[in-house]
């Protein structure tokens, strides 16, 4: 079997980390952590961690740095990662959650990061035209709509626009990250962690790219 990789994923929002991590994961055979779908899910299912997060998401803020790392490090104590590894998407999101995952993954480090590298011109036109089941999270867009209506292929839910792909949201999202995740990528790139991947491109392409430096990273 493929060996795992244990990798984190960096790029704006909308430079289509949530595609790219999907199929990385496959690819791999690694779980795709993506901590904008756990937080999604909570939400929907209305827990205690859904009740406080969902405002903060709603407005384009992030959800407060030690919620996120508990989360995270519970995750990445379950089987499938400590045996396999794990893709994490959306996470870290700032220094000191860079700090916690350092810290939490000391015995297994990370392989990679890589920042996938789209314009803020280009995410913005992206995340305009960004459509998401709002059951399953399966992504579309008004370019590549589901078959039948707006309901999804996979499961039969509605889909919409989220909330947070609104202009407003969107403004300050993109706020958020130059401010407090840009600077991850000087952060692990100081830590000889980081690689930069060009992120125009079909899918297959950029995938093509993603994997042969991973490969390149973990010596196979
Ligand atoms: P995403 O789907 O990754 O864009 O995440 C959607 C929203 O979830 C973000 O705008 C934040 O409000 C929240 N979120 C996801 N991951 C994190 C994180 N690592 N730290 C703080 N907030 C997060």
């Amino acid at each position: 079997m493929t060996r795992g990789v244990r990798m984190v994923m960096l790029g704006r929002q909308g430079a289509g980390k949530g595609t790219q991590c999907v199929r990385l994961s496959r690819h791999y055979v690694v779980p795709h952590i993506s901590t904008g779908d756990m937080l999604r899910a909570a939400v929907r299912e209305g827990t205690d961690l859904g009740r406080k997060a969902a405002e903060l998401m709603a407005e384009g803020e992030l959800v407060p740095d030690d919620i996120m790392i508990g989360i995270v490090e519970e995750r990445l104590d379950q089987g499938d990662s400590t045996m396999r590894g794990y893709i994490l998407d959306g996470f870290p999101r700032t220094v000191d959650q860079a700090d916690a995952l350092a810290k939490i993954t000391v015995t297994r480090p990370l392989d990679v990061v890589i920042d996938l590298d789209v314009d803020r011109e280009v995410v913005l036109a992206r995340l305009a035209s960004r459509r998401m089941c709002d059951d399953c999270g399966a992504n579309y867009s008004t370019h590549n709509p589901p078959k039948y209506g707006w309901v999804c292929d996979n499961c039969g839910g509605d889909v919409v626009q989220r909330d947070d792909d609104k202009p407003a949201a969107i403004e300050r999202r993109l706020a958020e990250y130059e401010a407090k995740t840009a600077p991850l990528i000087a952060w692990y790139d100081e830590r000889g962690m980081l690689e930069i991947v060009e992120g125009l491109g079909s899918t297959d392409d950029v995938l093509v790219r993603l994997v042969t430096i991973i490969d390149q990273r973990r010596g196979s």
